[in-house]
């Protein structure tokens, strides 16, 4: 009986993933599980095949920059020291290493061990809170200034491990996106396990419309109106834990403690152009708090942001207050960040 059922079972997988080549585009969508999580894609194509090569694509990828995969190129370099980059982990850790720089080290890739320590690597969620000089050690080793890339080989420094967890994603959603330009799709939306990347706009011309999710529970903090943009949000409630006092941790590190950061924010949401830079900042901002991330914010302007804060505020910059519908009774106050 099981024999019949599982062929049945991937027929209809590949019914609901594809379909018909056509003279006009019409609306394909795909599902696959990549880098630790679903991806979903939608994209007006008159090319049913131009969507069954995004599982390879974005497979090759994670077989490159995952940190658990052995023989991918991060995986080598944490075992050995140093590593012969591929093209894509060269230039993601690259990009990711000025990004830990502009940040101020908000963002570090080598706050692997201390993630690892916290038990947020782990897929059976084995959750500990380390105690103080455990992490004291391990922030010994986290430093992203001493990881250097050159010519195509990184290295690192006795004891030191990288992961690209917290840019993978964008990353991955600007090489999709690429892609889909590459074959002439011009209207589509990718969900990589919660990070929305848009490609132009839906068919009619209008906005896509992305829904943020609101941190404090399951309903939706609103919508926003995207074109050819990205939007990525980093939360303490994507991933977490509660100790035996009742103490809440989530998976986002701050690299100067080495405990989760906890600096008034519960959630980052940035609109911008390129995934990678996104992600980049969504976990940077998360991690320096509101002040920091409305001052850098205010020296870079090259991207939009929505913060939900701790104490019960959501602030935006004003270029998205145009484009964010709030959904009904919100419990938070709405705040547009002063331009000045
Ligand atoms: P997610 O991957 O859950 O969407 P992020 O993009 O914010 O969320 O990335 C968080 C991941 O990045 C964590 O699971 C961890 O592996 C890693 N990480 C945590 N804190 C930091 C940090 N300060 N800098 C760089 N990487 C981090
Ligand atoms: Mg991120």
């Amino acid at each position: 009986m099981l024999r019949w059922r599982i062929p049945l079972l991937f027929g209809l997988l590949l019914i609901l993933s594809g379909c018909g080549a056509a003279s006009r585009p019409e609306l394909c969508s795909t599902e696959f599980f990549a880098m630790d999580t679903v991806m979903s894609v939608r994209a007006y194509t008159t090319d049913d095949a131009v969507l069954s090569e995004l599982p390879a694509l974005v497979g090759a990828l994670e077989n490159e920059l995952s940190v658990t995969k052995e023989g991918s190129a991060v995986y080598t370099l944490n075992h050995n020291g140093h590593a012969a980059m591929t093209d894509d982990a060269a230039l993601l850790l690259s990009r990711a290493l000025a990004l830990c720089g502009e940040t101020g080290g908000a963002l570090d890739i080598s706050v692997y061990p201390v993630v690892r320590a916290w038990g947020f690597t782990s897929a059976d969620g084995s959750y500990r809170v380390p105690d103080a000089d455990e992490l004291a050690a391990l922030l010994q080793t986290v430093d992203h200034t001493r990881v250097v890339c050159e010519d195509g080989t990184a290295y690192l420094p006795e004891g030191m491990e990288i992961d690209l967890g917290a840019v993978a994603k964008g990353y991955a959603g600007d090489k999709v996106a690429a892609y889909l330009r590459e074959r002439g799709v011009t209207s589509a939306l990718l969900d990589l396990g919660g990070n929305i990347q848009t490609v132009g706009t839906k068919p009619d011309g209008a906005d896509w419309r992305v829904a943020v999710q609101d941190p404090n529970g399951d309903r939706l903090l609103g919508v926003l109106a995207v074109s050819d943009q990205a939007v990525i949000t980093s939360g303490g409630y994507e991933r977490y834990f509660t100790d035996e006092e009742g103490t809440l941790w989530w998976h986002i590190m701050d690299p100067r403690s080495g405990y989760p950061a906890q600096n008034g924010l519960i959630s980052v949401t940035v609109v911008g152009d390129e995934g990678l830079y996104c992600d980049a900042l969504s976990t940077a901002l998360f991690v320096m708090g509101t002040g920091d991330a409305v001052a850098f914010w205010r020296t870079h302007r090259d991207f939009d942001m929505l913060l939900v804060t701790e104490d019960g505020k959501l602030l935006l910059t004003s270029a998205l207050a145009e484009r964010f519908s709030p959904s009904e009774e919100l419990p938070y106050a709405l705040e547009v960040i002063d331009d000045a």
